[in-house]
């Protein structure tokens, strides 16, 4: 039963897995704006093992940083279950969260908002070693020169600010403290979306090579769909809070199945795509998540929808080694 939910191609033993997570908000916040309520995530499962990198993807406010939230601990979902090494992470979050935190790290969007602005890099790196007890004082500085080395900075940034820092390099800094405490999985939200397109390279290519020397399993939430093709073994399309289509990267580049992945796919830019071949991006607007649609969530949007998407949820199931959330799945991909 949960091998069919991880869908196929992964590598067991998951060390991290999410099973059924659901968030719920009050809408704006608490204010009260009528008792509405936000569905952010509604029963997402996956599941990340060492060494591989899963993207996660889809168009804002579909969900994909909720989940980073949910799965590092930093908020707590509503329902369903999260798992670090088999064990349940809510207990462990309540009784001896270091342990978790020790397992699960995540590297922010902005670097510059990540990190403490009153802090130099030997002590933000430090701290990470400091709060974990993981070197003793007087090994400390040689032990963030060697991260720092890791990340490709050198001792000449140990006792600089953040504000003295590129953008390229503070993203390094963050990079290196999540590194410091030698996690299982990192969960990447969006990392070189903030950068200049020349750096983003260079910290994808220095994530590739930290994953090859440490077989640390990346998360990557991203927007950049080529990006995502370049760098992980499996993707996951999110849609409106929930998962409509994963599958490894190369089934899912030989065919998508998923009117939605289908649209989001062909709208977006490719390296060898002749210039103006992409589709235009999806008409109509994604439905509010406190106003979800009934039956198919995408049935708004879709160019194959018909009366049964209007009235009756699809379950996420396999099709052609993948799963898909679509009545018609069969069907569009014959
Ligand atoms: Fe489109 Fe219907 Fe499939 Fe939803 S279930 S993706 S509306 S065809």
């Amino acid at each position: 039963m949960l091998a069919r939910r991880r869908g196929p191609g992964v590598t067991p033993p998951p060390i991290l897995e999410a099973r059924d997570l659901v968030k719920r908000f009050p809408a704006g916040g608490g204010l009260g704006l009528g008792g509405r309520t936000v569905h952010a995530l509604n029963g997402v499962s996956l599941a990340i093992a060492a060494g591989e990198t899963l993207a996660v993807v889809g168009e804002s406010g579909c969900g994909k940083t909720t989940l980073a939230h949910c799965l590092t601990g930093l908020t707590t979902p509503s329902a369903g279950r999260l798992l670090l090494d088999g064990e349940d992470a809510a207990a462990m979050l309540r009784r001896e969260p270091m342990r978790f935190r020790r397992r699960v790290q995540i590297v922010f969007q902005d670097p510059y908002a990540s990190l403490n602005p009153r802090r130099r890099v030997a002590d933000t790196v430090g701290d990470a070693l400091r709060i974990h007890r993981l070197c003793p004082r007087r090994a400390r500085r040689d032990r963030v020169a060697a991260l720092i080395a890791e990340v490709g900075l050198g001792e000449e940034h140990l006792d600089r600010f953040p504000h003295e820092l590129s953008g390229g390099q503070r993203q390094r800094v963050a990079i290196a403290r999540a590194l410091a405490v030698e996690p299982a999985v990192v969960v990447c939200d969006e990392p070189v979306s903030a950068l200049d397109v020349s750096i983003q390279a260079q910290v994808i290519n220095l994530l590739r090579d930290l994953q090859a020397r440490r077989s640390v399993g990346y998360l990557f939430i991203s927007h950049n769909l080529a990006l995502v093709r370049h760098i992980a073994r499996r993707i996951a399309v999110m849609y409106l809070g929930e998962v409509v289509e994963t599958g490894t990267t190369a089934e899912l580049r030989r065919r998508l199945l998923h009117p939605y992945s289908q649209a989001l796919f062909a709208a977006a830019p490719e390296i060898g795509r002749p210039p103006g071949t992409a589709r235009p991006p999806l008409s109509g607007d994604v439905p509010s998540p406190i106003d979800m649609p009934r039956g198919c969530p995408f049935h708004t949007r879709c160019p194959h929808a018909r009366a049964r998407c209007a009235a009756e949820a699809p379950a996420l199931r396999p099709v052609d080694g993948r799963m898909v959330r679509c009545h018609f799945a069969e069907e569009l991909s014959a």
